[in-house]
């Protein structure tokens, strides 16, 4: 695809993402919010649409927007309004949505992309590391009924009709597919952190509209634009630019015209379909919406002020500082909340902080990963993790018992590690029976030993690993190195 395109034109992608707020009940109506009840069970006549229903405003709605707006470095305007979006289908049977036109409750911000939010096989080659995507604004609107369309017929669900919805426009300061990718990642890593949204693509919490457009190298105004639809995955919107990105090249090096378009995205065949030209557009007519009064922000956006969670980047820093793990290392633990959450209650008075996070990284994320389950419903207690580690720094089992316990753990988690490894017979070998392993491996090797005498390192892990065959693996590798060093250097 790239060379389609290297040195020729330039890419400008922006994203438009609905994001569905974790609140109790609708935008307008006291009706609860819930994903996966019977059809049509979750309705009342304002999110019905009946006629003469009058909308009443979800306060929580609107804090939780603000909230995310500052979490993005977005400002709000002192005041806010409400508009009808008028437009004619099924889905929406006043005939209009109501959300918010020239008076959104978030205006700018960014979202910096992070490390780990690029695919695996692209995270080598990222241009700009760092980079943060600006964006238009952030409004506040009605998510609308959900239809379903069979062979012959179609049904329609209002449960999800007046969910509180949240829009997040940015702008076309996206180049790569993969960018956009990270993008998607990183805004929900926010979102999620930041306790506003679930965001689950699977669940239809995000949704996403993508536009694309192609300009030669060297030219300011951006081109005609390309909207692609039905974008239901992160790896979706990604397939679908970079078929997009190709195809407009292709049609401008054959000196086609691209007019601005809305592309369907048939994730099966994997191509974009041309859905409708500009031509057809529709003509929403906003007007403000007589039912709804406008909004004063300021009280709302202070008390949001004062309560701001930690931002992803921010807890990667001071897990760097407060505990001594790497950049890496931290990034993979602070990139899920309920992680990180884990992680800090394991290593609050570890013994080694930094094991902790070893144990973490290597050997409990597999296992989730084995089982496909999140952190909240790991049979580990942070509690035990600790334990555990504490174990091996105390010397009293190996590296390679604290595996065997740590499976036993996974098994039995409401014993406790030190019962564990007694059970299985991990008892740490007696101070007087290392000696004797010592004096042994010294005697059998005088080679190794008189090197280790004469300053050579590498010499001490070689009789290091003969002690430890000695104990069968009960000794403790660092007292052995020790007790070997004391033994030839003093
Ligand atoms: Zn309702
Ligand atoms: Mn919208």
């Amino acid at each position: 695809m790239t060379t389609a395109i290297a040195g020729k034109y330039l890419v400008a992608i922006g994203l438009e993402v609905h994001v569905q707020l974790k609140t109790n009940s609708k935008m307008f109506c006291a009706c609860a919010v819930r994903y996966g009840d019977e059809p049509n069970t979750l309705t009342c006549p304002v999110c019905l649409g009946l006629p003469g229903a009058m909308p009443v405003l979800n306060l929580g709605a609107i804090k939780k927007t603000i909230r995310a707006g500052l979490m993005l470095g977005c400002e709000t305007p002192p005041v806010v309004k409400w508009d009808r979006k008028s437009y004619f289908y099924p889905d929406m049977p006043k005939n209009y949505q109501i959300t918010q036109f020239d008076l959104p409750l978030c205006l700018g911000g960014g979202v910096p992309l992070y490390d780990l939010a690029y695919p695996k096989e692209v995270q080598k080659n990222i241009p700009e590391p760092g980079k943060s995507i600006a964006l238009t604004r952030i409004h506040l609107e009605e998510d609308v009924a959900k239809s379903t369309h069979h062979a012959a017929f179609s049904t329609i669900d209002f449960n999800r009709a007046g969910t509180p919805l949240m829009e997040i426009v940015s702008e076309p300061d996206i180049s790569t597919p993969d960018e956009a990718f990270a993008y998607l990642n990183s805004l929900r890593q926010i979102l999620v952190y930041s306790g506003v949204s679930d965001a689950d693509m699977e669940k239809g919490q995000m949704r996403c509209d993508v536009n694309v457009s192609l300009r030669p190298e060297g030219q300011e105004q951006l081109g005609s634009k390309v909207e692609l639809k039905n974008l239901n995955s992160m790896s979706a919107v990604r397939r679908s630019l970079y078929y997009e990105i190709e195809r407009q090249a292709e049609a401008l090096d054959a000196d086609e015209k691209i007019v601005q378009s809305t592309r369907r995205w048939d994730d099966d065949i994997g191509e974009t379909q041309l859905m409708r030209t500009k031509e057809d557009a529709h003509d929403y007519r906003y007007l403000p919406d007589p039912d709804l009064l406008p909004v004063h922000t300021p009280e709302l956006v202070d008390e949001a002020k004062a309560d701001l969670p930690e931002l992803p980047h921010a807890k990667v820093e001071r897990f760097e500082k407060e505990y001594g793990v790497t950049h890496y290392d931290a990034s993979v633990l602070a990139s899920d909340v309920q992680l990180a959450e884990y992680y800090e209650q394991a290593a609050t008075g570890a013994s080694s902080a930094k094991k902790v996070a070893n144990w973490v990284i290597n050997n409990l994320l597999g296992v989730l990963n084995d089982r496909d389950i999140s952190i909240s419903e790991c049979p580990l207690t942070s509690d035990n993790l600790r334990g555990l580690v504490d174990l091996i720094e105390e010397g009293q089992i190996t590296n390679s018992q604290a595996k065997e316990v740590f499976a036993a753990l996974l098994e039995s988690p409401d014993k406790t590690p030190a019962d564990i490894a007694k059970a299985m017979g991990f008892e740490p070998a007696d101070s007087g029976e290392i000696d004797a392993f010592i004096d042994q491996a010294i005697a059998d090797n005088p080679g190794p030993a008189g090197e280790v005498s004469e300053g050579n390192d590498k010499a001490i892990n070689f009789l290091t690993g003969q002690v430890m065959k000695l104990s069968r693996g009960k000794a403790n590798p660092k007292q052995v190195s020790e007790g070997i060093i004391a033994r030839l250097r003093a």
